[in-house]
């Protein structure tokens, strides 16, 4: 697989039988896209626009954001780019929008929560976005969506503002309400994205950003992976991409794979890694693994079937 991927470049891949997969990278700035675009991704699968509103004393204007995201697109021309909109609050505290002390951050308000309480920040947001020339398809994600309602309400004002634009409009699935509800999340979306981090997070009830239970916090567990099987499943035709951690991880992407996700969005250093590990599959295969482990006891259970589906690989 490693020597694959010193050789695989920009070369669109699909696994051994046949199906596409695309490789995206994940993106916080403009270095980030450059990195991206050389590694050879398949576009942008989630840029985390928080960058430009963490660890300052007052929120960019439209003009500052626009420059920004127009560098980001210039950076990955004729790629698609998927925009997730400001995701802070949580363990991303932005100090100058005042929001309340919370005693429990991460059930409070963050996410498309932040935004939907303040609809001047996501006017300016998506304006910022909408006013620019389109390289390539453009897409927009929701970060900490939990119910349909809140898709509708931002559909209603990107509708308002996009004129004509064409623009897909996603989910991100982080909460477990939105995985086991992907059937009625996907009924306002045009396309999920899993972020298994969070996802990992809410579903295991332990805290990211906590030492003490980082050793329970592996999105194979199979908790995690029965979220992500029901989300495929629900998601019926609506596609389904990963941009978490797990992506990135060569133990979990033919399981990945074989639950149905064809789009893997993963940091930069390791799309063609990533792309390589594709290509050694058959989604037959992968399907069988993932059947597997889902019926795993443990992270650790599922942790050893994957190293010798890998060990089989190669
Ligand atoms: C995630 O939660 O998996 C994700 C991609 O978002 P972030 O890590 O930025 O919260
Ligand atoms: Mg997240």
């Amino acid at each position: 697989v490693e020597a694959r991927a010193r050789t695989i470049g920009a070369a669109a891949v699909h696994t051994a039988d046949g199906i596409s997969v695309s490789v995206q990278a994940n993106c916080g700035s403009v270095a980030d896209a450059q990195a991206a675009m050389a590694a050879g991704a398949d576009g942008c699968g989630l840029l985390r626009t928080e960058f430009l509103f963490l660890g300052r004393a007052a929120a960019p204007d439209i003009g500052e954001q626009r420059a920004t995201y127009r560098a980001i697109f210039e950076a990955l021309p004729e790629r698609p780019i998927t925009v997730r909109l400001l995701d802070v609050g949580g363990d991303k505290p932005a100090p100058y929008l005042s929001l309340p002390a919370e005693e429990n951050p991460a059930l409070g308000l963050r996410g498309i929560r932040v935004a939907l309480s303040r609809p001047e920040i996501l006017e300016a947001q998506l304006s910022a976005i909408l006013g620019l020339p389109v390289p390539g398809p453009l897409r927009i994600m929701v970060p900490m969506v939990a119910s349909a309602h809140e898709m509708a309400a931002v559909r209603a004002v990107l509708d308002r503002l996009r004129g004509d634009t064409a623009v897909a409009l996603g989910a991100m699935v982080e909460t477990p309400a939105a995985a086991i509800g992907a059937d009625l999340i996907a009924a306002e979306a045009d396309f999920l994205s899993i972020g298994s981090n969070d996802l990992t997070q809410y579903a295991l009830a332990a805290d990211r950003g906590n030492a003490a239970v980082a050793a329970m916090l592996d999105g194979l567990h199979p908790g995690v992976l029965r979220l992500i099987a029901e989300t495929c499943t629900r998601a019926g035709s609506t596609p389904v991409s990963v941009c978490g951690g797990l992506a990135a991880d060569p133990m979990a992407a033919p399981i990945l794979i074989g639950l149905g996700v064809r789009t893997l969005s993963v940091p930069p250093a390791q799309v063609a890694l990533t792309k390589a590990l594709v290509t050694t599959l058959t989604v037959t295969a992968a399907a069988s693994h993932a059947r597997q482990a889902l019926a795993c006891a443990s992270a650790a259970e599922v942790r050893a079937l994957a190293r010798r589906f890998a060990e089989e690989l190669s």
